[in-house]
């Protein structure tokens, strides 16, 4: 079936497993995470809570598509402190997830979930610009789905946690 596992280690990414969406969970907890705004992009990105709709509406999004595959990268920091690494790593991540989505022209729909908001224009038009620049390709967030991260790489036979001054970031492809 396209698109072949071995695609994702082609682009870059440590590992992935194939999952059913309809096996995977959804929490409003998780949401509340989102709604504290720790990371800052609650409400300031179409990708991101409340834009994206309910975890309900997250949760029939996933469901409309027949297949999923979860992916992740790992990266090596300096020490558990480095945030230069982490957000490095998580712009890496992002740029990877471009170019899977450059290989998957062929698929009759599709939707790619990354690390965090959206941040493929220079400002956002959420909430009171521009319509979606990129409204069927942009990547919306995991964790704003109300989706457990730890959760879904177990779902996929994937590591969350890899080692020692490891970053991990995972992905998920949606697609028909
Ligand atoms: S593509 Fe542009 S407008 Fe759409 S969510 Fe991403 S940053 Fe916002």
């Amino acid at each position: 079936m396209f698109p072949e596992t071995d695609l994702f280690s082609k682009v870059g990414f440590s590992g992935c497993g194939r999952i059913s969406p309809a096996d995977i969970k959804f929490y409003d907890e998780i949401r509340k995470i989102c709604v504290d705004n720790r990371c800052r992009k609650y409400g300031s990105n179409y990708a991101c809570p409340p834009a994206v709709g309910s975890v309900e509406e997250c949760r029939q999004r996933c469901n409309s598509y027949k297949y999923a595959v979860v992916f992740n990268k790992i990266y090596l920091l300096e020490d558990s402190f480095d945030i230069e690494g982490m957000t490095a790593g998580s712009a890496d991540f992002r740029r990877l997830c471009y170019v899977l989505q450059d290989r998957l022209k062929e698929l009759p729909r599709y939707r790619i979930l990354a690390n965090g908001g959206c941040t493929r224009c220079a400002k956002c038009g959420y909430p009171d610009g521009a319509p979606c620049a990129f409204p069927d390709t942009a990547f919306h967030s995991v964790e704003g789905y109300g989706i457990v991260v730890s959760e879904l790489a177990a779902l996929a036979g994937l590591k969350y946690i890899n080692g020692e001054n490891t970053m991990t970031y995972f992905g998920m492809l949606l697609h028909d």
